[in-house]
C-alpha cells in the first residue's frame, strides 16, 4: 500500500479539514508479555481519551500508571494489544507514515547517538522525515533550545539537560502539528524548564497541540488547559484545569470544644458538621461561599465554647493522592469534591 506523505500540516492546521481531536484513543489495551517467570503486565486497561486540537494537555499519574506506554504507542515504539489510536485522524498502525509525520515525540529515556554533533543529528532527522534542505529549520531549533553555541560539539560532551534539549529539537524537525513530551523536565535544570515552557507556549500559540506527562502538578496547573490523571492503566479523571481547580474550592475546618458534646444537634447536622470525637467536630466548606465566622456561630448558639480551631486547604496534590491511592473508593471521593 502506498501512502503519500505531506509534511505540510500547518497549511491545514486551522482549516475545516483539520480534525477536532489531535489524538483520539479508544479502547486501548496494552498487555506486556511476562518474561523470566514474571506474570503479564496489563499496562493499559481500555483507555478512551480525546486530546482536543490546539490544547496543552497534561497527562499525570504516579510511576507505573501507563503514561509512557501510551505515549510510546503514539510514537509507534510499542505495539498495542487492542483498540485504536488516531493521530491527526490517522490510525497509527493502519497509516503509520501519516501518523508518524503528524507527531513529534520526546521520549522519557535519553536515546541519542552521541557520536554526532547536534547540528548533524538534526540534519539527519530532517532527512529521515524527508524535509527538503531549504525547509530545514536546524538553526532556528538549535536557537530555540539554547544549543546554538554547542551546534558543532559532540553530543557525548553534552550534559544530561542539554541532551534533553536536543531531543526536543529533534522531535520538531518535521514541524509536526502534535508534540508529545514524556517527563520533559525530569532531571533538567530550572533554567531550561523556564525556557522549555516558554517555547512550548509559543508553539502552542502558533497552533501546535502539546501533550506532556509530568510529576509536577504545579507545572501542569500553570501550563495545561486540560488534565487527565492516570492510575494503574486507567484514566480516572479527564477535565479542564479550570474545573479541576474549582474542585479545590474546599477547606476542612476542625474544632475542639471546651467540653463533650454528647450528640450532634440537628441545626449542626444540617450544616454538614461531623462529630469526630466527643470534643472534636469537623466541617467541609467552600471558602468562596461561606465565611468561617458564620459557620462557627451555630456552635455558640448551641452553648459551646471553641477551645481550638484548625483549617486545611485541599490542593491539587491532595486530589491527585486521593484519586490515585485506592484505600478509599474513588467515587466517594469524587462525589465529595
Ligand atoms: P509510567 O510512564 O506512567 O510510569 P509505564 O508505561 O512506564 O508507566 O509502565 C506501566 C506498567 O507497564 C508498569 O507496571 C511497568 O512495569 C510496565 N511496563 C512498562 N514497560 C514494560 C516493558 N517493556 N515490559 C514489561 N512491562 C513493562
Ligand atoms: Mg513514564
Amino acid at each position: 500500500m502506498m501512502e503519500t506523505v505531506d509534511c505540510n500540516f500547518y497549511d491545514g492546521l486551522m482549516s475545516e479539514s483539520a480534525p477536532l481531536s489531535a489524538v483520539e484513543i479508544s479502547g486501548l489495551v496494552k498487555t506486556y508479555r511476562g518474561s523470566a517467570g514474571r506474570p503479564p503486565q496489563e499496562a493499559l486497561k481500555g483507555i478512551n481519551l480525546n486530546i482536543p486540537r490546539g490544547s496543552i494537555f497534561g497527562l499525570l499519574g504516579p510511576n507505573g500508571a501507563g503514561k509512557s506506554t501510551l505515549i510510546n504507542i503514539l510514537a509507534g515504539l510499542v505495539v498495542k494489544t487492542s483498540g485504536t489510536t488516531k493521530i491527526w485522524g490517522y490510525e497509527v498502525e493502519e497509516s503509520p507514515r501519516m501518523a508518524r509525520s503528524a507527531i513529534g515525540v520526546v521520549p522519557q529515556e535519553l536515546n541519542l547517538d552521541v557520536f554526532f554533533t547536534p547540528r548533524a543529528l538534526l540534519d539527519m532527522q530532517a532527512g529521515l522525515y524527508g524535509v527538503p534542505k531549504r525547509e530545514r529549520r536546524t538553526d532556528e531549533l538549535l536557537e530555540a533550545v539554547g544549543l546554538t553555541s554547542y551546534a558543532n560539539a559532540y553530543a557525548r560532551t553534552l550534559s544530561g539537560g542539554m541532551r534533553r534539549r536536543l531531543m526536543v529539537a529533534k522531535a520538531l524537525v518535521h514541524t509536526p502539528p502534535v508534540l508529545v513530551l514524556d517527563e520533559p523536565t525530569a532531571g533538567v535544570d530550572v533554567e531550561f524548564r523556564q525556557t522549555l515552557w516558554a517555547y512550548v507556549r509559543k508553539l502552542n500559540a502558533a497552533g501546535t497541540t502539546i501533550v506532556l506527562t509530568t510529576h509536577y502538578l504545579e507545572e501542569a496547573q500553570a501550563l495545561c488547559d486540560r488534565i487527565a490523571i492516570m492510575n494503574r492503566g486507567e484514566v480516572i479523571v479527564n477535565d479542564t484545569t479550570a474545573s479541576l481547580l474549582r474542585r479545590l474550592d474546599k477547606k476542612r475546618l476542625t474544632i475542639t470544644l471546651d467540653r463533650d458534646m454528647p450528640d450532634l444537634p440537628e441545626n449542626m447536622r444540617t450544616q454538614g458538621w461531623e462529630r469526630l470525637a466527643p470534643r472534636r467536630l469537623s466541617l467541609s466548606y467552600r471558602p468562596s461561599q461561606a465565611a468561617v465566622a458564620a459557620l462557627l456561630r451555630v456552635v455558640q448558639v448551641n452553648g459551646f465554647v471553641i477551645a481550638d480551631l484548625t483549617t486545611e486547604e485541599t490542593t491539587l496534590e491532595d486530589i491527585f493522592l486521593q484519586l490515585t491511592h485506592r484505600q478509599e473508593p474513588e467515587l466517594k471521593i469524587l462525589a465529595q469534591l
